[in-house]
Protein backbone atom coordinates (compact mmCIF):
# COMPACT_ATOMS: atom_id res chain seq x y z
CA UNK A 1 0.00 0.00 0.00
CA UNK A 2 1.51 3.61 -0.93
CA UNK A 3 1.91 5.64 1.74
CA UNK A 4 1.88 9.48 0.50
CA UNK A 5 3.12 13.00 1.65
CA UNK A 6 0.69 15.18 3.82
CA UNK A 7 0.42 19.04 2.65
CA UNK A 8 -1.78 20.91 3.18
CA UNK A 9 -4.06 18.96 4.54
CA UNK A 10 -3.87 16.79 1.39
CA UNK A 11 -2.36 13.17 0.89
CA UNK A 12 0.01 14.27 -2.04
CA UNK A 13 1.29 11.46 -4.34
CA UNK A 14 5.73 11.87 -4.02
CA UNK A 15 7.71 11.09 -7.12
CA UNK A 16 9.42 8.44 -5.41
CA UNK A 17 8.49 5.88 -3.33
CA UNK A 18 11.05 3.16 -1.22
CA UNK A 19 9.59 -0.29 0.72
CA UNK A 20 9.11 -0.60 3.88
CA UNK A 21 9.98 -3.70 5.59
CA UNK A 22 9.35 -5.00 9.14
CA UNK A 23 12.60 -5.24 11.25
CA UNK A 24 11.35 -8.52 12.50
CA UNK A 25 10.46 -11.19 9.74
CA UNK A 26 11.47 -8.59 6.72
CA UNK A 27 7.88 -8.65 5.32
CA UNK A 28 6.95 -5.86 3.26
CA UNK A 29 4.91 -3.39 5.06
CA UNK A 30 4.40 -0.58 2.36
CA UNK A 31 5.11 1.24 -0.37
CA UNK A 32 6.31 5.07 1.96
CA UNK A 33 6.79 8.17 -0.04
CA UNK A 34 10.24 9.65 -0.57
CA UNK A 35 10.47 13.01 -0.19
CA UNK A 36 13.00 15.52 -2.25
CA UNK A 37 13.85 18.69 -2.10
CA UNK A 38 10.83 20.29 -4.18
CA UNK A 39 8.34 18.40 -1.99
CA UNK A 40 10.01 19.75 1.07
CA UNK A 41 9.83 23.07 0.09
CA UNK A 42 5.81 22.28 -0.70
CA UNK A 43 5.35 21.23 3.14
CA UNK A 44 7.24 24.53 4.26
CA UNK A 45 5.02 26.65 1.97
CA UNK A 46 2.03 24.82 3.32
CA UNK A 47 3.05 25.10 6.79
CA UNK A 48 4.18 28.79 6.16
CA UNK A 49 0.61 29.50 4.62
CA UNK A 50 -1.16 28.14 7.26
CA UNK A 51 0.81 30.17 10.14
CA UNK A 52 -1.89 32.64 10.51
CA UNK A 53 -5.29 30.20 10.66
CA UNK A 54 -3.22 28.53 13.18
CA UNK A 55 -2.53 31.70 15.02
CA UNK A 56 -6.12 32.76 15.02
CA UNK A 57 -7.33 29.64 16.82
CA UNK A 58 -8.88 29.90 20.54
CA UNK A 59 -6.70 27.96 23.33
CA UNK A 60 -10.71 26.59 23.43
CA UNK A 61 -10.29 25.47 20.15
CA UNK A 62 -7.07 24.33 20.04
CA UNK A 63 -7.40 21.91 23.19
CA UNK A 64 -10.57 21.09 21.64
CA UNK A 65 -8.44 19.86 18.91
CA UNK A 66 -6.09 17.86 21.30
CA UNK A 67 -9.06 15.92 22.87
CA UNK A 68 -10.73 14.71 19.83
CA UNK A 69 -7.69 13.14 19.06
CA UNK A 70 -7.31 11.90 22.59
CA UNK A 71 -10.71 10.07 21.95
CA UNK A 72 -10.12 8.69 18.80
CA UNK A 73 -7.08 6.95 19.96
CA UNK A 74 -8.62 5.87 22.61
CA UNK A 75 -10.96 3.81 20.30
CA UNK A 76 -7.82 2.69 18.46
CA UNK A 77 -5.48 1.74 21.12
CA UNK A 78 -5.19 -1.66 19.79
CA UNK A 79 -4.73 -0.67 16.04
CA UNK A 80 -2.19 1.98 16.89
CA UNK A 81 -0.28 -0.72 19.46
CA UNK A 82 0.01 -3.03 16.33
CA UNK A 83 1.39 -0.42 13.97
CA UNK A 84 4.25 0.45 16.61
CA UNK A 85 4.91 -3.15 16.69
CA UNK A 86 5.29 -3.97 13.12
CA UNK A 87 7.10 -1.21 12.08
CA UNK A 88 9.74 -1.08 14.96
CA UNK A 89 9.44 -4.57 16.23
CA UNK A 90 8.68 -3.37 19.43
CA UNK A 91 6.62 -6.01 22.07
CA UNK A 92 3.14 -5.32 21.52
CA UNK A 93 2.96 -5.27 25.57
CA UNK A 94 5.04 -2.45 25.30
CA UNK A 95 3.52 -0.61 22.42
CA UNK A 96 0.05 -1.05 24.43
CA UNK A 97 2.13 1.14 27.08
CA UNK A 98 3.32 3.77 24.59
CA UNK A 99 -0.09 4.43 22.96
CA UNK A 100 -1.44 4.57 26.64
CA UNK A 101 1.54 7.08 27.59
CA UNK A 102 0.82 8.63 24.11
CA UNK A 103 -3.02 9.26 25.36
CA UNK A 104 -1.62 11.18 27.87
CA UNK A 105 0.46 13.26 26.15
CA UNK A 106 -1.98 14.42 24.50
CA UNK A 107 -4.41 14.95 27.02
CA UNK A 108 -1.38 16.88 28.85
CA UNK A 109 -1.53 18.88 25.72
CA UNK A 110 -4.90 20.17 25.83
CA UNK A 111 -4.64 21.07 29.22
CA UNK A 112 -1.86 22.91 28.51
CA UNK A 113 -2.83 24.88 25.69
CA UNK A 114 -5.16 26.70 27.96
CA UNK A 115 -2.50 27.47 30.63
CA UNK A 116 -0.30 29.70 28.60
CA UNK A 117 0.01 33.09 29.98
CA UNK A 118 2.36 36.07 30.35
CA UNK A 119 2.74 37.87 33.53
CA UNK A 120 2.70 41.73 34.64
CA UNK A 121 6.15 43.18 35.21
CA UNK A 122 6.61 45.75 38.06
CA UNK A 123 8.62 48.43 35.93
CA UNK A 124 8.47 50.73 38.54
CA UNK A 125 11.33 48.58 40.50
CA UNK A 126 13.78 50.82 38.27
CA UNK A 127 14.18 53.83 38.27
CA UNK A 128 13.18 55.24 35.20
CA UNK A 129 10.05 52.78 35.00
CA UNK A 130 7.59 54.26 37.34
CA UNK A 131 4.34 55.27 35.61
CA UNK A 132 3.95 52.05 33.23
CA UNK A 133 2.30 49.41 33.02
CA UNK A 134 3.83 46.34 31.65
CA UNK A 135 2.96 42.49 30.73
CA UNK A 136 3.93 39.44 28.59
CA UNK A 137 2.75 37.96 25.83
CA UNK A 138 3.55 34.36 24.86
CA UNK A 139 3.20 34.11 21.00
CA UNK A 140 3.39 31.09 18.74
CA UNK A 141 6.44 30.74 16.66
CA UNK A 142 5.56 30.02 13.29
CA UNK A 143 6.60 26.61 11.76
CA UNK A 144 8.70 24.14 14.25
CA UNK A 145 10.22 21.32 12.23
CA UNK A 146 9.88 18.17 14.40
CA UNK A 147 12.46 15.38 13.41
CA UNK A 148 11.52 11.91 15.19
CA UNK A 149 13.61 8.61 16.03
CA UNK A 150 12.64 4.73 15.35
CA UNK A 151 11.89 3.68 19.33
CA UNK A 152 9.05 5.68 20.16
CA UNK A 153 7.04 6.63 17.16
CA UNK A 154 4.11 7.63 18.53
CA UNK A 155 4.85 8.89 21.97
CA UNK A 156 7.94 10.74 20.73
CA UNK A 157 5.78 12.38 17.79
CA UNK A 158 3.29 13.71 20.19
CA UNK A 159 6.04 15.18 22.41
CA UNK A 160 6.44 17.72 19.52
CA UNK A 161 2.99 17.71 17.95
CA UNK A 162 1.25 18.18 21.06
CA UNK A 163 3.03 20.88 22.18
CA UNK A 164 3.32 22.75 19.19
CA UNK A 165 -0.45 22.68 18.81
CA UNK A 166 -1.18 23.90 21.93
CA UNK A 167 1.03 26.79 21.49
CA UNK A 168 -0.61 27.74 17.92
CA UNK A 169 2.24 26.85 16.08
CA UNK A 170 2.55 25.02 12.54
CA UNK A 171 4.70 21.81 11.87
CA UNK A 172 6.76 19.55 9.49
CA UNK A 173 7.25 16.21 10.73
CA UNK A 174 9.94 14.09 9.52
CA UNK A 175 9.67 10.49 11.17
CA UNK A 176 12.13 8.39 11.48
CA UNK A 177 12.28 6.33 7.73
CA UNK A 178 12.04 2.65 9.72
CA UNK A 179 8.88 4.02 11.14
CA UNK A 180 6.91 6.38 9.60
CA UNK A 181 3.47 4.50 9.70
CA UNK A 182 2.76 5.51 13.10
CA UNK A 183 3.03 9.41 11.81
CA UNK A 184 1.26 8.91 9.11
CA UNK A 185 -1.67 7.29 11.04
CA UNK A 186 -1.59 9.97 13.47
CA UNK A 187 -1.75 12.54 10.38
CA UNK A 188 -4.76 10.66 9.04
CA UNK A 189 -6.55 10.90 12.99
CA UNK A 190 -5.77 14.37 13.18
CA UNK A 191 -7.27 15.06 9.67
CA UNK A 192 -10.49 14.30 11.68
CA UNK A 193 -10.29 16.84 14.18
CA UNK A 194 -10.32 20.23 12.76
CA UNK A 195 -6.62 20.84 12.55
CA UNK A 196 -6.76 23.99 9.62
CA UNK A 197 -5.14 22.76 6.89
CA UNK A 198 -1.18 23.25 6.68
CA UNK A 199 -0.54 23.20 10.20
CA UNK A 200 0.54 19.70 10.10
CA UNK A 201 2.62 18.78 7.12
CA UNK A 202 4.43 14.82 7.68
CA UNK A 203 7.47 14.21 4.80
CA UNK A 204 8.67 10.94 4.98
CA UNK A 205 12.18 10.20 3.52
CA UNK A 206 15.47 10.11 4.09
CA UNK A 207 17.02 12.04 7.43
CA UNK A 208 20.42 12.34 5.62
CA UNK A 209 18.90 13.93 2.38
CA UNK A 210 15.93 16.34 3.24
CA UNK A 211 17.23 16.79 6.40
CA UNK A 212 19.28 19.47 6.20
CA UNK A 213 16.85 21.48 4.15
CA UNK A 214 14.59 21.42 7.02
CA UNK A 215 17.26 22.84 9.49
CA UNK A 216 18.77 25.56 7.06
CA UNK A 217 15.31 27.05 5.66
CA UNK A 218 14.97 30.64 7.58
CA UNK A 219 11.00 30.30 7.24
CA UNK A 220 11.38 27.21 10.56
CA UNK A 221 11.42 29.27 13.59
CA UNK A 222 12.20 26.19 15.59
CA UNK A 223 13.60 22.75 15.63
CA UNK A 224 12.92 19.62 17.69
CA UNK A 225 15.03 16.66 17.42
CA UNK A 226 15.19 13.47 18.95
CA UNK A 227 17.66 10.89 18.36
CA UNK A 228 21.40 10.66 18.13
CA UNK A 229 23.90 12.95 19.70
CA UNK A 230 26.09 12.95 16.30
CA UNK A 231 22.97 14.01 13.95
CA UNK A 232 21.57 16.37 17.07
CA UNK A 233 25.13 17.88 17.06
CA UNK A 234 25.03 18.44 13.31
CA UNK A 235 21.73 19.89 13.31
CA UNK A 236 22.51 22.36 16.26
CA UNK A 237 25.66 23.60 13.53
CA UNK A 238 23.75 24.32 10.99
CA UNK A 239 20.77 25.42 12.44
CA UNK A 240 21.79 29.09 12.63
CA UNK A 241 19.56 31.39 15.20
CA UNK A 242 16.62 29.21 14.90
CA UNK A 243 15.32 27.79 18.33
CA UNK A 244 16.69 24.23 18.72
CA UNK A 245 15.87 21.11 21.61
CA UNK A 246 17.83 18.44 21.59
CA UNK A 247 16.64 15.26 23.36
CA UNK A 248 19.62 12.88 22.51
CA UNK A 249 21.05 9.89 23.38
CA UNK A 250 22.61 8.18 27.15
CA UNK A 251 24.18 5.89 28.72
CA UNK A 252 22.18 5.87 31.60
CA UNK A 253 23.27 4.56 35.30
CA UNK A 254 22.14 3.42 38.49
CA UNK A 255 23.56 3.27 42.26
CA UNK A 256 22.91 0.44 44.60
CA UNK A 257 23.71 1.22 48.21
CA UNK A 258 24.09 -1.37 50.72
CA UNK A 259 21.32 -1.91 53.66
CA UNK A 260 18.28 -1.62 50.40
CA UNK A 261 15.99 -4.28 50.19
CA UNK A 262 16.52 -6.23 46.69
CA UNK A 263 13.69 -8.08 45.86
CA UNK A 264 11.54 -4.43 46.00
CA UNK A 265 13.08 -3.40 42.64
CA UNK A 266 15.34 -6.38 41.34
CA UNK A 267 12.67 -6.57 38.45
CA UNK A 268 12.70 -2.82 37.82
CA UNK A 269 16.29 -2.79 37.39
CA UNK A 270 16.00 -5.91 34.61
CA UNK A 271 12.68 -3.93 32.71
CA UNK A 272 14.96 -0.94 32.72
CA UNK A 273 17.93 -3.01 31.12
CA UNK A 274 16.06 -5.02 28.30
CA UNK A 275 12.56 -2.92 27.61
CA UNK A 276 12.31 -2.79 23.69
CA UNK A 277 15.99 -4.75 23.89
CA UNK A 278 17.58 -1.58 25.90
CA UNK A 279 16.25 0.75 22.48
CA UNK A 280 15.40 3.51 25.09
CA UNK A 281 17.19 6.79 25.62
CA UNK A 282 16.83 6.01 29.37
CA UNK A 283 17.32 2.51 29.24
CA UNK A 284 19.43 0.84 32.29
CA UNK A 285 23.12 0.76 30.47
CA UNK A 286 25.35 0.72 33.98
CA UNK A 287 24.79 -0.64 37.52
CA UNK A 288 26.83 0.29 40.39
CA UNK A 289 26.30 -1.61 43.33
CA UNK A 290 28.20 -1.45 46.56
CA UNK A 291 30.77 -4.48 47.68
CA UNK A 292 28.75 -5.58 50.40
CA UNK A 293 25.29 -6.48 48.40
CA UNK A 294 27.02 -7.21 44.72
CA UNK A 295 27.08 -10.79 44.91
CA UNK A 296 23.57 -11.24 46.24
CA UNK A 297 22.67 -8.42 43.27
CA UNK A 298 24.19 -10.22 40.64
CA UNK A 299 22.52 -13.22 41.53
CA UNK A 300 19.33 -11.84 41.67
CA UNK A 301 19.70 -10.14 38.60
CA UNK A 302 20.70 -13.39 36.46
CA UNK A 303 17.10 -14.99 38.00
CA UNK A 304 14.87 -12.36 37.16
CA UNK A 305 17.02 -11.95 33.32
CA UNK A 306 16.65 -15.75 32.17
CA UNK A 307 12.71 -15.15 32.74
CA UNK A 308 12.66 -12.80 29.67
CA UNK A 309 11.57 -14.37 26.40
CA UNK A 310 12.53 -13.56 23.15
CA UNK A 311 10.27 -13.63 20.39
CA UNK A 312 7.78 -12.46 17.95
CA UNK A 313 6.71 -8.68 18.50
CA UNK A 314 2.76 -9.30 17.86
CA UNK A 315 2.82 -12.45 20.51
CA UNK A 316 1.42 -10.85 24.18
CA UNK A 317 4.44 -13.29 26.05
CA UNK A 318 7.33 -11.71 24.41
CA UNK A 319 9.84 -9.19 26.02
CA UNK A 320 12.47 -8.91 23.71
CA UNK A 321 12.32 -8.83 20.16
CA UNK A 322 14.35 -7.83 17.31
CA UNK A 323 16.80 -4.62 17.11
CA UNK A 324 15.86 -1.99 14.68
CA UNK A 325 18.91 -3.63 12.08
CA UNK A 326 21.35 -6.03 11.52
CA UNK A 327 24.03 -3.49 11.95
CA UNK A 328 22.68 -3.23 15.32
CA UNK A 329 23.03 -6.51 16.22
CA UNK A 330 26.63 -6.74 14.79
CA UNK A 331 27.85 -3.44 16.38
CA UNK A 332 26.55 -5.06 19.80
CA UNK A 333 28.01 -8.14 19.31
CA UNK A 334 31.20 -6.55 18.75
CA UNK A 335 31.15 -4.13 21.34
CA UNK A 336 30.48 -7.20 24.02
CA UNK A 337 33.40 -8.72 22.04
CA UNK A 338 35.94 -6.17 22.94
CA UNK A 339 34.64 -6.31 26.24
CA UNK A 340 35.92 -9.20 26.84
CA UNK A 341 38.86 -8.39 25.50
CA UNK A 342 39.58 -6.12 27.77
CA UNK A 343 38.49 -7.95 31.13
CA UNK A 344 34.94 -7.80 31.50
CA UNK A 345 32.98 -11.08 32.19
CA UNK A 346 30.07 -11.95 30.39
CA UNK A 347 27.67 -14.06 32.73
CA UNK A 348 24.82 -14.47 30.44
CA UNK A 349 23.65 -13.79 26.76
CA UNK A 350 25.82 -12.29 24.39
CA UNK A 351 24.41 -14.74 21.35
CA UNK A 352 22.55 -13.55 18.20
CA UNK A 353 19.13 -15.10 17.97
CA UNK A 354 17.00 -15.63 15.02
CA UNK A 355 15.35 -12.51 13.59
CA UNK A 356 17.85 -9.82 14.39
CA UNK A 357 16.86 -10.67 17.98
CA UNK A 358 20.41 -10.48 20.72
CA UNK A 359 19.96 -12.22 24.42
CA UNK A 360 19.69 -9.66 26.76
CA UNK A 361 23.05 -9.59 28.24
CA UNK A 362 25.29 -9.05 31.35
CA UNK A 363 28.58 -8.21 31.94
CA UNK A 364 30.70 -7.65 35.34
CA UNK A 365 33.61 -5.49 35.77
CA UNK A 366 33.34 -3.54 33.01
CA UNK A 367 36.27 -1.04 32.51
CA UNK A 368 34.90 2.49 32.12
CA UNK A 369 37.12 3.01 28.73
CA UNK A 370 34.91 0.12 26.97
CA UNK A 371 32.29 1.01 24.67
CA UNK A 372 29.81 -1.10 26.58
CA UNK A 373 30.19 1.90 29.40
CA UNK A 374 31.40 5.40 28.01
CA UNK A 375 29.08 4.93 24.66
CA UNK A 376 25.31 4.35 24.19
CA UNK A 377 24.32 0.59 23.94
CA UNK A 378 20.83 1.29 22.82
CA UNK A 379 20.94 -2.90 22.65
CA UNK A 380 19.88 -5.08 25.30
CA UNK A 381 23.41 -4.87 26.92
CA UNK A 382 23.85 -4.23 30.73
CA UNK A 383 27.11 -3.87 33.05
CA UNK A 384 26.94 -4.38 36.82
CA UNK A 385 30.41 -3.39 38.16
CA UNK A 386 31.12 -3.51 41.83
CA UNK A 387 31.67 0.10 44.27
CA UNK A 388 33.56 0.57 47.48
CA UNK A 389 31.62 3.27 48.28
CA UNK A 390 28.80 5.72 46.79
CA UNK A 391 31.12 8.68 46.01
CA UNK A 392 33.09 6.46 43.65
CA UNK A 393 29.70 5.92 42.19
CA UNK A 394 28.73 9.05 42.04
CA UNK A 395 32.62 10.07 40.14
CA UNK A 396 31.97 6.90 37.92
CA UNK A 397 27.97 7.96 36.66
CA UNK A 398 29.76 12.04 36.47
CA UNK A 399 32.60 11.03 34.39
CA UNK A 400 30.28 10.00 31.04
CA UNK A 401 29.68 12.64 28.47
CA UNK A 402 25.82 12.12 28.75
CA UNK A 403 23.74 13.34 31.06
CA UNK A 404 19.82 12.02 30.64
CA UNK A 405 18.83 10.92 33.73
CA UNK A 406 20.25 8.60 36.67
CA UNK A 407 18.77 6.45 39.73
CA UNK A 408 19.77 5.44 43.20
CA UNK A 409 18.57 2.98 45.86
CA UNK A 410 19.24 4.38 49.11
CA UNK A 411 18.08 4.17 52.45
CA UNK A 412 20.28 7.32 53.75
CA UNK A 413 18.65 10.36 53.28
CA UNK A 414 21.97 12.42 53.53
CA UNK A 415 22.99 10.24 50.43
CA UNK A 416 19.97 10.65 48.59
CA UNK A 417 20.02 14.56 48.89
CA UNK A 418 23.77 14.42 47.96
CA UNK A 419 23.50 12.56 44.83
CA UNK A 420 20.89 14.47 44.03
CA UNK A 421 23.04 17.67 44.22
CA UNK A 422 26.11 15.73 42.94
CA UNK A 423 24.75 14.02 39.49
CA UNK A 424 25.38 15.90 36.42
CA UNK A 425 22.15 14.56 34.82
CA UNK A 426 18.59 16.07 33.91
CA UNK A 427 16.65 14.32 36.45
CA UNK A 428 17.65 12.29 39.84
CA UNK A 429 15.42 9.33 40.40
CA UNK A 430 16.00 8.56 43.77
CA UNK A 431 14.75 4.82 44.87
CA UNK A 432 13.90 4.66 41.04
CA UNK A 433 16.14 3.31 38.11
CA UNK A 434 16.58 5.98 35.46
CA UNK A 435 14.20 4.48 32.76
CA UNK A 436 11.63 6.49 35.14
CA UNK A 437 9.49 9.19 33.15
CA UNK A 438 5.72 10.28 33.14
CA UNK A 439 5.51 12.14 30.27
CA UNK A 440 4.31 16.31 32.03
CA UNK A 441 7.92 15.86 34.00
CA UNK A 442 10.49 18.15 32.87
CA UNK A 443 12.85 15.76 30.98
CA UNK A 444 16.16 16.77 29.11
CA UNK A 445 19.88 16.26 28.75
CA UNK A 446 22.95 17.99 30.16
CA UNK A 447 26.02 17.40 28.50
CA UNK A 448 26.34 15.29 25.17
CA UNK A 449 22.30 14.41 26.14
CA UNK A 450 21.05 17.50 24.80
CA UNK A 451 19.66 20.92 25.48
CA UNK A 452 15.85 22.04 26.18
CA UNK A 453 13.38 20.29 27.91
CA UNK A 454 10.09 18.21 26.98
CA UNK A 455 7.31 16.98 29.20
CA UNK A 456 4.46 19.24 27.72
CA UNK A 457 4.85 22.66 29.14
CA UNK A 458 8.14 22.83 28.87
CA UNK A 459 8.26 21.66 25.23
CA UNK A 460 5.62 24.86 25.11
CA UNK A 461 7.49 26.98 26.39
CA UNK A 462 10.02 26.32 23.82
CA UNK A 463 8.10 26.87 21.46
CA UNK A 464 6.83 30.37 22.10
CA UNK A 465 7.97 33.66 21.98
CA UNK A 466 7.71 36.64 24.61
CA UNK A 467 6.98 39.57 23.56
CA UNK A 468 6.52 42.85 26.34
CA UNK A 469 3.95 45.02 25.77
CA UNK A 470 4.02 48.64 28.19
CA UNK A 471 1.91 51.14 28.61
CA UNK A 472 3.17 54.78 29.83
CA UNK A 473 0.30 56.84 31.64
CA UNK A 474 -0.19 59.97 29.83
P1 LIG B 1 18.88 9.08 14.49
O1 LIG B 1 19.53 8.11 13.60
O2 LIG B 1 19.66 10.22 15.01
O3 LIG B 1 17.57 9.61 13.70
C1 LIG B 1 16.67 10.48 14.29
C2 LIG B 1 15.95 11.26 13.19
O4 LIG B 1 16.88 12.14 12.57
C3 LIG B 1 15.38 10.38 12.10
O5 LIG B 1 14.15 10.90 11.67
C4 LIG B 1 16.42 10.51 11.01
O6 LIG B 1 15.94 10.23 9.71
C5 LIG B 1 16.78 11.97 11.15
N1 LIG B 1 18.04 12.36 10.53
C6 LIG B 1 19.06 11.58 10.11
N2 LIG B 1 20.04 12.33 9.57
C7 LIG B 1 19.64 13.62 9.64
C8 LIG B 1 20.20 14.86 9.26
N3 LIG B 1 21.41 14.94 8.70
N4 LIG B 1 19.50 16.00 9.48
C9 LIG B 1 18.29 15.94 10.06
N5 LIG B 1 17.69 14.79 10.44
C10 LIG B 1 18.36 13.64 10.24
O7 LIG B 1 18.26 8.34 15.80
P2 LIG B 1 17.47 6.98 15.88
O8 LIG B 1 18.41 5.86 15.61
O9 LIG B 1 16.20 7.06 15.13
O10 LIG B 1 17.09 6.98 17.44
C11 LIG B 1 17.95 6.55 18.43
C12 LIG B 1 18.62 7.70 19.13
O11 LIG B 1 17.63 8.60 19.63
C13 LIG B 1 19.39 7.24 20.36
O12 LIG B 1 20.60 7.94 20.44
C14 LIG B 1 18.48 7.61 21.51
O13 LIG B 1 19.11 7.77 22.74
C15 LIG B 1 17.89 8.89 21.01
N6 LIG B 1 16.66 9.18 21.72
C16 LIG B 1 16.65 10.19 22.65
C17 LIG B 1 15.50 10.46 23.38
C18 LIG B 1 15.44 11.56 24.38
O14 LIG B 1 14.33 11.96 24.73
N7 LIG B 1 16.55 12.07 24.87
C19 LIG B 1 14.36 9.68 23.16
C20 LIG B 1 14.42 8.64 22.22
C21 LIG B 1 15.57 8.41 21.50
P3 LIG B 1 16.19 8.77 9.06
O15 LIG B 1 15.46 7.80 9.91
O16 LIG B 1 15.61 8.93 7.70
O17 LIG B 1 17.67 8.55 9.04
Amino acid sequence: MKKHLLINGDWIKASEYRDLYAPYNGDKLAEVAFANAREINLAIDAADRAIKSMAQLTAFQRAEILMKLVELLKGRRHECATIIATESAKPIKAAIVEVDRTIMTYTFAAEEAKRINGETVPMDAAPGGENRIAYTLRQPLGIIAAITPFNFPMNLVAHKIGPAIAAGNTIILKPASQTPLSSIYLGELLMECGLPPGALNIVTGSGAKIGEKLVIDNRIKAITFTGSPQIGKKIKNQAGLKRVTLELGSNSALLIDKNVNLTDFIGRCVNGSFSFAGQVCISLQRIYVHEEIYDQFVTSFLEETKKLKIGNPLDHTTDISSLISEQDVERSLKWINEAVIAGAELVIGGQRRANNTLEPSVLLNVPSTEKISCQEVFAPVVMINKISSMEEGITEINESKYGLQAGIFTNDLQLALKAAERLEVGGVMINDIPTFRVDHMPYGGVKESGIGKEGIKYAIDEMLETKLVCFRKI
